[in-house]
């Protein structure tokens, strides 16, 4: 999912930056879309399912802008759980004695379903089957607290990878999890108003004219009022941000952590070609979650890098179709060779296999379109461990390397090589502190669920 949050000083547009913002972060989720807009006594609401341009068209946005605009936060969803319903979209409100509240929520909470449980039998009730509604009642619950230290002490009792922007009538909250896992951001415009962003990633930042200010640290939460930006360290912990964000997740254009996802995925590509090099007339790579790595591999191996698989620019990201037949019927939507692979030795490099559907097919493409060979080179290690902090990397019966040898892959995909950078050169190449590589080796840095949760380990 994506979040975005905004607070001006003075009137502002919110509904139609909160628009931008939110359009920028599309690629983190296309299943719903929304907004909730205040000017410190009006409070509007609107999501839904669908795109930032299907769920918002002129009326819909007409009817979430107010004129003294003050507070915003925006979502785009792609669901974690498959359920992909409408009244799971976000922000989500709620009543207080603080006034009402609206939470966008990105990631997954460890332990939100015993939180759940012990608020039931207190006499909680719930609306939606999102565990983001558990954060926001633990935060709506602490009645006899300020909103900064009932969401500092909500943040204690949930654990998990995650980051929120949280508002009411007259304030922006934002907060990341202790370890970091899931990113973001704040922003600040230049010019009169000066108003806060935090985002989950610069991109949303700079679309709506702000300029990157800093991270939100690991366990930190910042939140801004009439007095300005304040920042309060809840939770200090050992910051392992999502590999995945710099492998495919983040767009080409963030720096997160201070590490820019474009240039580490060309460090894993260069990476990739020293660890596996091989005879080939050819780098291609699978647009475009593949694009950085290619430049790479190209770059350190001297094989030219050649436009080898055209891409719809009309088509949505392939694996954030909801099953599996969506998801095939896209592949043939999205990607078509180019004549650049005919009769040459092909490097087809992708950011990861998941499932290795999509993979199956573009290898068969190439071939039909005339490729001798395809070596296929992948710029994350096997994805083993299904993910408990928001990525859908899908359950493990579904990890094709959850139960498949290297080589048993390959077989299946129909190549004539494969490999998997190394989870030492992936380390190397996105550098900066520690990371999260959960998928990969199953160390799990911020907690795992309850075994008898988890129908995803089944
Ligand atoms: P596969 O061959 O595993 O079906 O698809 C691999 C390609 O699709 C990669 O380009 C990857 O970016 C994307 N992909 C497919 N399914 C998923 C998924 O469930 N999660 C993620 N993160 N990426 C996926
Ligand atoms: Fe990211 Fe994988 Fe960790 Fe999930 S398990 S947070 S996808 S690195
Ligand atoms: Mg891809």
């Amino acid at each position: 999912c994506g979040v975005f949050g905004m607070y001006s000083p003075q009137p502002l547009d919110l509904a139609w930056l909160t628009y931008l913002g939110i359009f920028a972060l599309q690629h983190r989720g296309q299943e719903a879309a929304g907004m909730a807009v205040s000017d410190g006594d009006k409070f509007h609401v609107e999501k839904d399912l669908g795109l930032v341009t299907q769920v918002f068209d002129e009326r819909r946005l007409d009817s979430v802008r107010l004129a003294n605009a003050r507070v915003s936060i925006g979502h785009v969803r792609y669901s974690t759980t498959g359920s992909n319903l409408r009244f799971n979209a976000q922000p989500l409100t709620t009543r207080t004695n603080k006034g009402i509240l609206g939470l966008a929520h990105n990631g997954n909470f460890v332990n939100a379903r015993e939180v759940r449980n012990m608020m039931l039998m207190e006499g909680a009730l719930f609306a939606t089957t999102n565990d983001s509604e558990v954060m926001l009642n633990l935060i709506a619950r602490e009645s006899h607290m300020d909103l900064v230290e009932a969401t500092a002490s909500a943040m204690q009792q949930l654990q998990g990878g995650y980051a929120c922007v949280l508002m009411s009538r007259t304030a922006l909250i934002g907060f990341r999890d202790p370890n970091g896992v899931r990113p973001l951001v704040i922003g600040q415009r230049d010019g009169p108003d000066g108003a806060y962003v935090i985002a989950s990633e610069p991109c949303a930042l700079f679309a709506v004219g702000a300029r990157l200010l800093r991270d939100v640290m690991p366990g930190e939460l910042v939140w801004v009022d009439r007095d300005g930006l304040h920042s309060l360290m809840v939770h200090p912990g050992q910051p392992t941000p999502c590999s995945f964000e710099w492998i495919y997740f983040a767009r080409s254009d963030s720096r997160l952590d201070g590490v820019d996802t474009h240039e580490s995925r060309i460090r894993m590509g260069e990476q990739l070609a020293r660890e596996f090099p091989v005879d080939a007339d050819i780098v291609v790579p699978v647009p475009d979650s593949g694009m950085g790595a290619a430049i790479g591999y190209a770059r350190e191996s001297g094989i030219p890098f050649d436009y080898g698989l055209y891409k719809n620019p009309f088509a949505g990201r392939t694996f954030l179709a909801p099953t599996q037949e969506a998801r095939d019927l896209k592949v043939k939507m999205k990607l078509s060779p180019t004549s650049a692979v005919r009769g040459k030795r092909v490097v087809l490099i992708d950011d990861s296999i998941v499932r290795g559907t999509t993979s199956r097919q573009i290898v068969n493409l190439l071939r039909e379109a005339g490729a001798s060979e395809v070596h296929f080179r992948v710029s994350s290690p096997p994805i083993k461990h299904p993910c408990f902090y928001g990525i859908d990397t899908a359950a493990r019966k579904e990890l094709v390397a959850s139960t498949h040898s290297v080589e048993e892959i390959r077989e299946l995909i129909g190549a004539d090589s494969l490999s998997f950078i190394s989870e030492r050169g992936l380390r190397e190449a996105v550098g900066g502190p520690g990371l999260c590589l959960a998928c990969f080796n199953g160390e799990y840095p911020a907690g795992t669920p309850l075994l008898n949760d988890v129908d995803k380990l089944a």
